[in-house]
């Protein structure tokens, strides 16, 4: 027996003594600092540079690094994407990352340890990538189910998101290595990000929205990324926010980055408590900042500060050394090897530890041993969604499949049927690259990248493994980008070609012209301008095995964004055809896994969903092969909620998120139950669009977007609506049953900063299985208004078959207070609160009474 997240024994005498595993955020210690260097005192270097000297730090020196200065040691910062990789400074495909399961997997884990050791993970890779700064965690909570960057959040839940982040921030800062709490605050959804004015009460925003950054101040994180939106009618980048809480109240004593392209103003960003403007070099600050100085628009102070802030930055991550001239240690070395031996190993287990199994009537595990044959069916099975769209997107070093890792977990008497299903309505060309197009020059697989110049002459050359460049190096001089390969047709038939990017394009096959014309930036948005861009498509006829030149032209010009995308797509095969194919492979076989999910457009950065549907035709699909063969599992890949109108009707559900590079053998492990599913929802799941409290995402024409629910957004919203959803926050089934027996406060003093209660539970079941126990307060007689109920803590067992244990839960103080606007300070109500625990939000089978 193992006892996990802070309980987990059967010995009562013992639970006084026993270390918690999941400490609220108010009771963790500061992080360890980066090794001991003899640093000089950031406040002392100020004295070397004048208001021009300090101003020109604050700006950055090109996308992703910031200025050195010599004069006081200080290197460049170098920045990266997040969070569910380290891109590295750049979009640059030969730089290849481990990837992540999305943040909602992570969320689902309910387990610090396991996010601490992810975040660990994270640290190294950005020291082996050179990379000071990782822009991650993303701390937003889960308020609409159609929030495009639903993936990228961890939940709907403060407390839940605040603790997560915190253990990811900690863990990521163990190796020496900057964390961001972004995006300060209120960026919940994409519609209109960059002028959307959140319009949020102050009790809502401290119960809310501020606290998972409270708990990442807490946890000692070194920055902080104030957001695009504004809040309350103030754009974040000049927003009193920044100021209190953020830096008095919670004593953030780091630095206050921009969102990309998020400062927009001299004086008014200068005065805040914002402390520096990224990217660079062209932003409003410069030397227009140290005008504003002298002018008496912004005080000298509020420079001085922001310097002082980014030198400590610089000092925490080993960017800056002594001044010349002054002596004094070298920076730390860093010298890590590659990629750690077992980072495989510890993301697989991740993918298996935050798959939640929703429904199950006895389909899953499956027993190999037993099985002769098992159809592997969805479009998803062979090329999973391994990631969300956006900034957060890296370039794994490779993607395991579902069917690579269930081919891999069978012994090869079993034969494993693969049909993809008809293609998905929505599914875009993907960029050319390997199988399909060779580089003109090398003959390598992929394509060739040239810069020209005006009059057509190359400046610039480099063979890409695919069609999509968003940072090319462009020397000065340049004026168009251009994209060229072979490309060598699998299938005769008619093909889709897509060229993306902005500004005047031409696409040639064989040398005649194809599509050609102007596409002006339609918004700018940097998640559409550099990264996504639109694809303009057009259909040619081409013919199997004869070779033709695909040749994309871009030409570079002010406002026309850095991405250029050359992309292909086959002739989709006959739908009734492929169907029946599919349907036929699940009648052949004794069980069927099932893989769907969203595509690569529909979940993303930049842009909300419209609904919540699986892409067309994946409903239909499920529902052929259910009828075809009962013992089906369909496993969904997604970052948030989608609905799944056949639920009832599957052998088993098992969401696996978007589960990184290690899709297919984590996913293996659960289907074959080697491991639990051990993820729990970390969010509310509606059963349709339409049953969800909160939904809207578009603000007034007036660009403001009112937060009606107020405190009741996810389980609260529900609660309060009385409606059912498909699958409360929490919910999760794992292998086993289990019995919640009792609940006890255990003995402790009246206004403690914690109280700990225990939760004895049996697992009713006949195999070892881990069982998540949360426990909620409620206030039925409030003299402020409440939730019906909230989260106030967790912890997890993990046990035999037939055994009890005690998961001891710990609430802090906190859980009891709400924010007074008026007292200004947080502050608990005297008397009674109701106190539940049991496995979901909607499912609370044990209550106590807690006198505060
Ligand atoms: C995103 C941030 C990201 C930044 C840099 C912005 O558009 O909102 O999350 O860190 O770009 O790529």
């Amino acid at each position: 027996m193992r006892g996990g997240g802070g309980g987990g024994i059967d010995d009562e005498e013992r639970l006084a003594d026993r270390p918690a595993r999941s400490d609220p955020p108010e009771l963790l210690d500061p992080p360890d600092p980066p090794d001991p260097v003899d640093l000089p005192d950031p406040v002392d270097l100020l004295d070397l540079l004048d208001v021009d000297g300090q101003v020109r730090l604050l700006t950055g020196a090109d996308t992703w690094r910031t200025v050195a200065e010599p004069a006081v040691g200080l290197r460049q910062i170098v920045f990266s994407d997040g969070p569910a990789g380290v891109r590295g400074p750049g979009w640059d495909e030969r730089d290849t990352s481990a990837l992540l399961p999305s943040a909602s997997a992570l969320a689902a884990l309910w387990d610090e340890d396991r996010v601490h050791r992810l975040g660990v993970l994270l640290g190294d890779e950005a020291r082996r990538k050179g990379v000071h700064v990782l822009l991650a965690p993303t701390l937003n909570l889960h308020r609409s189910p159609l929030a495009g960057r639903h993936f990228e959040c961890f939940s709907e839940d403060p407390l839940l998101a605040g603790r997560t982040g915190a253990a990811l921030i900690r863990g990521i800062q163990s190796r020496g290595v900057a964390a961001t709490a972004k995006h300060y605050v209120a960026n919940d959804s994409e519609t209109d990000r960059l002028t959307l004015d959140a319009r949020i009460d102050e009790r809502v925003l401290r119960e809310l929205y501020l606290a998972p950054f409270e708990a990442a101040v807490r946890a000692g994180v070194w920055l902080v990324m104030s957001a695009y939106n504004a809040v309350n009618g103030a754009t974040m980048s000049e927003s009193p926010l920044l100021a209190e809480p953020l830096k008095g109240e919670w004593g953030f004593d780091g630095a206050v980055v921009s969102d990309w392209g998020a400062v927009r103003s001299t004086a008014a960003a200068g005065s805040a408590a914002q402390d520096l403007a990224m990217p660079g070099p062209s932003a409003p600050w410069g030397q227009a900042l140290a005008g504003a100085v002298r002018s008496g628009q912004v005080p000298p102070g509020a420079v001085a500060d922001k310097t002082r802030r980014l030198l400590r930055l610089a000092a925490r991550v080993g960017a800056l050394t002594a001044p010349e001239g002054r002596g004094g240690p070298p920076a730390p070395a860093v010298d890590l090897p590659a990629a750690p031996g077992d980072t495989a190993a510890v993301l697989r287990d991740a993918v298996a530890a935050g798959a939640v199994l929703l429904e199950n009537r006895g389909v899953l595990p499956l027993a190999a041993g037993r099985l002769r044959s098992l159809a592997v069916i969805g479009a998803h099975a062979g090329r999973p969604r391994a990631q969300g769209g956006g900034s957060a997107e890296v370039f794994p070093h490779c993607v395991v499949s579902p069917l690579e890792g269930i081919r891999a977990a069978l012994p090869a008497r079993v034969r494993v049927l693969h049909a993809p299903g008809p293609a998905l309505h929505d599914e875009e060309p993907l960029p050319v690259g390997e199988g399909l197009c060779r580089d003109p020059r090398s003959g390598a697989p992929g394509v060739r990248l040239r810069v020209l110049d005006v009059r057509g002459a190359c400046l610039y050359s480099l063979g890409l493994p695919s069609g999509r460049v968003l940072e090319p190096e462009l020397p000065p001089g340049s004026d168009t980008v251009e994209l060229a390969g072979v490309l060598r047709p699998s299938v005769s038939g008619t093909w889709t070609l897509g060229l993306g990017g902005f500004g005047r394009m031409r696409l040639t096959v064989d040398g005649e012209v194809v599509l050609d014309g102007e596409f002006p930036a339609e918004t700018d948005d940097p998640a559409v301008v550099h990264v996504r861009p639109p694809l303009r498509t057009v259909r040619v006829h081409l013919v199997e095995g004869r070779e033709v030149r695909v040749c994309a032209r871009r030409q570079l010009a002010p406002g026309t964004g850095r991405a250029t995308v050359l992309a292909a797509a086959p002739p989709a095969p006959d739908p009734a055809e492929a169907l029946a194919e599919a349907v036929a492979a699940a009648r052949a076989a004794d069980a069927a896994v099932v893989v769907v999910g969203t595509t690569d457009g529909s979940e993303c950065e930049g842009r909300d969903r419209t609904d919540l549907r699986l892409p067309a035709p994946q409903d239909e699909l499920v529902r052929a092969v259910l009828r075809a063969n009962p013992r089906t599992a369909v496993v969904v890949q997604a970052g948030g909620p989608v609905e799944l109108p056949w639920r009832t009707d599957a052998g088993a559900v098992l969401l696996s998120w978007f589960p990184g590079q290690e899709a297919g053998s984590g996913l293996a492990d659960v289907l074959f139950g080697h491991r639990e599913p051990g993820g729990r929802l970390p969010t509310t799941w509606p059963a349709v669009l339409a049953d969800a409290p909160v939904r809207t995402t578009r603000p007034a024409p007036d660009g403001r977007l009112a937060h009606p629910e107020g405190l009741h957004i996810g389980h609260r919203g529900w609660l309060r609506t009385g409606r059912a959803p498909a699958y409360w926050f929490g919910h999760g089934l794992g292998y086993t049953t289990w019995d919640f027996e009792t609940l006890t406060r255990l003995p402790g003093d009246r206004g403690a900063p914690v109280t700990e209660f225990a939760v004895v539970l049996r697992n009713t079941g006949a195999r070892a299985g881990r069982q998540l126990v949360q426990v909620y307060l409620g206030r039925p007689d409030s003299a402020v208004e409440r939730p019906v109920r909230w989260l106030a803590g967790w912890a997890a067992v993990e046990v035999g078959p037939g055994e009890r244990a005690t998961a001891v839960v710990r609430v802090p103080a906190r859980a009891l207070r709400h924010w007074s606007p008026e007292a200004a300070t947080w502050v608990t109500e005297p008397g009674p609160y109701e106190v539940m625990a049991g496995p979901t939000a909607g499912d609370l089978p044990l209550r106590t009474v807690l006198e505060a």
